[in-house]
């Protein structure tokens, strides 16, 4: 069985600090980025997936209220 991967799509991805695909990844894989100085609120870029640590269960694609994570 091919294994899907969590894809961050950056055109969606709204940098909220509060990552909710994050939050509700029991691996911890996302890596959420540092504070944005200028931005309160958003990070300094779009969370990095620790494909380490992923166990391709695709609970963050359907958290992300964006659909900015598609299991590819
Ligand atoms: S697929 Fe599952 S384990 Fe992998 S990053 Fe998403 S929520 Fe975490």
């Amino acid at each position: 069985m091919l294994l899907k991967i969590p894809w961050v799509d950056r055109s969606k991805c709204k940098r909220e600090s509060e990552c909710k695909a994050a939050a509700v990844c029991k691996q911890k894989a996302f890596e959420v980025q540092p504070p944005s100085e200028e931005e309160p609120g958003l990070a300094r870029d779009c969370p990095l997936v620790d494909l380490e640590r992923c166990k391709q269960c695709g609970e963050c694609e359907k958290a992300c209220p964006e659909h900015a994570v598609k299991m590819v």
